[in-house]
């Protein structure tokens, strides 16, 4: 069914669905565009559509191949909308799912694509806010890349910053996905240019693994490792690579690479990972949100963190991050039950190995002895946990105070978070 936006562009057909909105195949002066329509809620929000013609110069002014040109921005009554070039492919999620798990190759010459575009938009003062496979396309009309990869372009620039508005008081604000989100974000700090390679390198090891580093069960949960724990090292890719991975994982951000070293260095890799077939890499269980709480201890405002599980996007279920996420939950490795290194995270298991996460194995490991230095990290843990389910549930409650709020659409497979 066609539907006019402004007086130049028809939306004909449905491509996908965002957090933000709806993107629609459609038609303008100059040929196909691809157009997004905002959610209603976010359309009829006078500061945003505010802040979104204020903005329209950055959006626009971002022109790079590996970035999704944005080409005009609408306001036609209820309609706000951003039009784009269209990108005639698929999403990067959607080949995801399909394969699992990427080639190396493959895996690095996209990433080293994504890579360029945000160095692109580092320079020119922009933060993307939101890498994740969802906003990643792949272009099937270019030319096959290395490890038959087609060319990637970034999508959805800087609509969450501008959505992400400290003091909107609807209930719609979006703050990214969990699993992607950088450790600084979730301790508060302004987002700069790094939490876009902390991002970036998340999905790198998503494509090679099938499964994201830290993601899986409770959002807080999820928000919490990234802060506190170590990535798993993933076997069978080069060292160089495993090290890139590292660096851009870092805690803190001005350890890790910018956009466009990140980029190079990703390409000088590609020869050596020709021919390297996709990891096997066994993909840890679907956790139950309980198991989140599986590491809070029983202290007076044990049950603030409980009230922290809010859903983060209001109107839902408490959310888990099963379906983006490939839930990796982590449970204790048999070293950290006898009382050893601390952040020691569970090494991927050879396919067939029995999960360490399951049922049985995770009520063997409560039940037994628990060392007084696991006790100690424990209660850090619960600490650091009970502060972040304030954080959260505040912005929940800050959020939702306004009544009228309607539960936004969003991408099934989208977690996007609004407090
Ligand atoms: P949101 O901001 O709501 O997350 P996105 O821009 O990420 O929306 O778009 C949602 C989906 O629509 C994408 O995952 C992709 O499948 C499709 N899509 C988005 N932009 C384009 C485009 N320019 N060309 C083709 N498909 C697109
Ligand atoms: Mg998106």
């Amino acid at each position: 069914m066609a539907r006019n936006i402004g007086s130049r562009y028809t939306a004909h057909q449905i491509l996908g669905r965002g957090s933000a909105g709806t993107v629609w195949a459609g038609e303008g002066p100059e040929g196909p565009v691809a157009i997004k329509l905002l959610r209603e809620d976010l359309a009829s929000d006078q500061e945003l559509v505010g802040r979104f013609v204020q903005e329209r110069t950055a959006l626009l002014g971002l022109d790079h191949p590996r970035i999704v040109t944005v080409r005009d921005l609408v306001v036609d009554g209820n309609d706000l909308a951003l039009v784009m070039d269209l990108v005639r492919g698929t999403d990067l999620r959607t080949r995801l799912d399909r394969e699992r798990r990427l080639a190396p190759e493959a895996a690095v010459a996209i990433i080293a694509d994504v890579a360029d575009g945000l160095a692109a938009a580092h320079a020119a003062g922009v933060v993307h806010r939101d890498v994740k496979p969802e906003n990643i396309l792949l272009d099937m009309a270019g030319p096959l890349g290395p490890g038959g990869a087609h060319p990637a372009l970034l999508t959805d620039f800087g609509v969450a910053k501008l959505i992400d508005t400290p003091g909107r008081t609807r209930s719609s604000r979006i703050i990214g996905t969990p699993d992607y989100l950088a450790p600084e974000i979730v301790e508060g700090l302004p987002p700069r240019a790094a939490v876009d390679i902390y991002a970036l390198a998340t999905v790198l090891y998503e494509l090679l693994a099938g499964f994201t580093p830290f993601g899986g069960g409770h959002p807080g949960a999820v928000l919490r490792r990234h802060v506190t724990e170590t990535v798993v090292p993933l076997p069978g890719i080069p060292d160089e690579l495993w090290q890139l991975i590292v660096q851009c994982l870092a805690k803190g951000p001005a350890s890790r690479l910018r956009a466009s070293e990140l980029g190079t260095r990703l390409r000088e890799l590609l020869p050596m990972l020709t021919g390297i077939p996709p990891l096997e890499v066994d993909e840890p269980d679907g956790e139950p949100a309980a198991d989140a709480y599986e590491e809070a201890p029983t202290l007076p405002g044990a049950e603030v963190r409980r009230r922290g599980a809010v859903p983060l996007v209001p109107g839902s279920a408490p959310a888990d991050s099963h379906r983006d996420t490939h839930t990796s939950m982590r449970v204790p490795a048999p070293d950290e039950l006898a009382g050893g290194a601390h952040g020691t995270a569970r090494a991927p298991r050879a396919p067939g190995q029995r999960r360490p996460g399951s049922a049985r194995n995770r009520a063997g490991a409560r039940s037994g002895a628990i060392s007084p230095m696991i006790r100690r990290r424990r209660v850090t843990l619960a600490v650091a946990g009970i502060a972040l389910a304030a954080a959260v549930g505040l912005g929940g409650w800050l959020a939702t105070a306004d009544g009228d709020a309607k539960p936004p659409q969003r991408d099934s497979r989208s977690t996007s978070t609004g407090p």
